[in-house]
């Protein structure tokens, strides 16, 4: 008997077990493949985890390594506020042994998702981060939830993580420990490229104008300001008084570019910048990564190529590496 066997054995199992997300189901395929191969020693399996939405999960199986198998709920490019979780994610969150979420209202569907869902653990991963308020609307003065945007504030959120899975898989504590401090130190290493580069943007210019006010964690860091047609994804997107106002505050602070969000309808803000005469600088990535092949397919892809957009909307290709 070799542990190779016995680990492609296990391994087998829980790519099932991922495939149809139903653990008794998998634990009887381990059974049948173990019984096929010769015994092996007993290590317990990957610890499964389950993420609301595409950045967590990135962040997450960037702190797991091999030691924990990652998914999220919504796919790629998936709208998150509103999301309709399925009776197969009740499934999914169901055979996990932990469950990632953001929360600060950024799920509105997940406490009455995660009430059909019983005795899995979950964390919550702005824990300890000090909230913005949302400026407008329904939603007024709740924190704005969109603090991953902010490089620094992901650090808190991989602390959050660290801590989650060392508590729910003690054995694998020093290996979380050392993939969080190496991807730590690449969230800062982006961060710090990012404060340069932005800092190439006009000081008297320096405004984000976008869809949706999902940057004010990012405009904190990088000393800009926000406007935006709506404050967050809600009922409210891209009505004839959002556009109105935007159009002013651009005309007024004289930004040469709008952006959008890719979650999001792109009319309104085409119309802002049709109107304010000004560039459509093209979507950014805030709640949702795109696929493997797409410009924001992890975490730190999506910070570098939000600044290339930002700054290739001010200044053109030129200011762009
Ligand atoms: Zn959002």
């Amino acid at each position: 008997m070799t542990p190779v066997h016995a680990r492609r054995a296990r391994r087998l199992a829980q790519v099932f077990n991922a495939l149809i997300g139903r653990r008794a189901l998998g634990a009887a395929v381990a059974a049948t493949l173990a019984a096929a191969l010769p015994a092996a020693a007993q290590t317990a399996p990957p610890k499964r985890v389950v993420a609301t939405f595409t950045v967590l999960a990135d962040m997450a199986q960037n702190v797991a390594g091999t030691a924990a198998l990652v998914e999220s709920l919504t796919k790629p490019g998936a709208e998150i506020h509103d999301y309709e979780p399925t009776p197969l994610d009740v499934v999914r969150a169901q055979a996990a042994d932990l469950v990632l979420w953001n929360g600060m209202g950024l799920e509105r569907w997940f406490e009455r998702f995660f009430s059909r869902v019983n005795n899995v653990r979950s964390a919550v991963l702005t824990e300890g981060v000090a909230p913005i308020g949302i400026g407008e609307g329904p939603y007024r003065n709740q924190p704005n939830p969109h603090a991953w945007m902010s490089p620094s504030i992901a650090l808190v959120y991989v602390e959050n993580i660290r801590k989650a899975l060392a508590a729910l898989d003690p054995p694998n504590a020093a290996v979380y420990a050392a993939n969080a401090a190496a991807y730590a130190a690449q969230i800062r290493a982006v961060d710090a490229r990012l404060k340069e580069r932005l800092a190439a943007l006009p000081a008297d210019r320096r405004v984000l104008a976008t869809c949706e006010g999902a940057f004010s964690y990012l405009t904190r860091d990088y000393a800009m300001r926000e406007a935006y047609l709506w404050p967050i994804n809600a009922e409210d997107e891209g009505t004839p008084r959002q556009v109105r106002a935007l159009i002013d505050t651009v005309r007024r602070s004289r930004v040469p570019v709008v952006f959008c969000e890719s979650t999001v309808n792109d009319r309104p803000i085409r119309q802002v910048a049709r109107e304010a005469g000004v560039r459509y600088g093209g979507a950014l990535y805030v709640d949702s990564l795109t696929g493997p092949d797409g410009p924001a397919p992890t975490y730190l892809k999506l910070l570098e190529t939000n600044a290339d957009i930002i700054l290739r909307g001010f200044f053109g290709n030129q200011a762009t590496r």
